[in-house]
């Protein structure tokens, strides 16, 4: 495999985190690699109208809003190329990480690789990705027009894709595995009160049954006090249980917490357990978790790495 010493910062991600981290990288004339990964632009680029990004009063469309921030980060020198990390070795100084086209090695990293959307795990809802199973209302509930979709979770996720959902499906029914939902009060309020979304609780889906061509047709549902399984009626199941950070390959090597999240040893720094490598956005945060958080971190990740650069890296040149 081929080695790289192009860069002496590597960004991985290209979030509003992994765009930000590269302008601020780029106009301190860094000249940083962002590898992109297997989702270009990140989470926003399945979204529609980003309504609360500052600076667009009118809202902006999440695939624009990430062509802008990337061309913003271009225009001062950064690099991005559609490579995905498989491993990385930070145990040594310099740092490396394998991509599947090279190895690069760098002075510094910032990790800004975000997170994906949880999946229930059944071998049927892996099939019929797409085909009437979704975990993005706002990317496909257009799709399903005067349908009758169940969504599971019971989170602030699952209540925000229900009633946004409504818009467009003849009846949503949201099932959750407890009696108690987790969602924040205004937004259960919000689902509880709308006459199309209905609640089915302490119960789980156990299988989704359709086909690519007919797509999805109904759900086995199980309830989980009394066992008892039962067939519902359903061309769409959208799954809203959560995220989980992007941060396979760093395990082992970075300090991450019980649910994957890089772990930021000293407040008030995005410098994660081994110097010379930073992290940002959805792969720290599984608080707020937005865009314009996202990218607030990724501008602290560059001015860290930068300072770490001038005042304390290890080696003294880099050529
Ligand atoms: P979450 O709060 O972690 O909720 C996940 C839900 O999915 C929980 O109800 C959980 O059940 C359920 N769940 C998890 N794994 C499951 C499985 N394998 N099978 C069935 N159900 C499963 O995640 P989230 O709703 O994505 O929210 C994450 C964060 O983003 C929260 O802080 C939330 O407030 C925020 N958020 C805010 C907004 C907003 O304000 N507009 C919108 C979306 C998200 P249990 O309850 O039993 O654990």
């Amino acid at each position: 495999m081929e080695r790289s010493s192009e860069f002496q910062v590597v960004v991985i991600g290209s979030g509003p985190a992994g765009c930000t981290a590269a302008l601020y990288l780029s106009r301190a004339n860094l000249v940083p690699l962002v590898l992109e990964g297997l989702q270009p632009g990140g989470q926003l680029t399945i979204t529609t109208d980003v309504e609360n990004y500052p600076g667009f009063p009118e809202g902006i469309l999440g695939p624009k809003l990430m062509d802008l921030m990337r061309q913003q980060a271009e225009r001062f020198g950064a690099i991005f190329r559609m490579e995905q990390v498989e491993s990385v070795n930070f145990r040594t100084h310099p740092l490396e990480i394998t991509t599947d086209r090279r190895t690069y090695i760098c002075q510094a990293v910032i990790i800004a690789a975000g997170a994906s959307a949880m999946q229930l795990g059944l071998p049927s809802e892996k099939n019929l990705q797409g085909f009437g199973v979704s975990y993005c209302a706002t990317c496909d509930g257009f799709f399903f027009k005067e349908k009758e979709i169940v969504v599971v979770g019971g989170g602030d996720s699952a209540m925000e894709e229900a009633t946004f959902l409504t818009k467009f499906a003849k009846k949503v029914t949201v099932v959750h595995r407890r009696e108690e939902l987790r969602a924040s009060k205004i937004m259960q309020d919000r689902a509880l009160g709308n006459p199309k979304i209905q609640f089915v609780f302490d119960s789980l889906v156990e299988e989704v049954i359709g086909t690519k061509e007919g797509g999805v047709t109904a759900l086995m549902i199980r309830n989980l006090k009394t066992k008892h399984l039962s067939e519902m009626k359903a061309q769409g199941l959208f799954v809203a249980i959560g995220h989980t950070p992007n941060t396979k390959p760093y395990a082992g090597q970075l300090q991450l917490d019980d649910k994957g999240y890089i772990l930021l040893p000293h407040s008030h720094s995005t410098v994660t357990n081994i110097q010379g490598v930073f992290a940002s956005g959805d792969v720290v945060d599984h608080i707020y978790r937005q865009a314009v958080t996202a990218a607030g971190t990724g501008c602290e990740a560059a001015l860290d790495c930068e300072r770490w650069l001038t005042h304390e890296r290890i080696t003294e040149r880099w050529d």
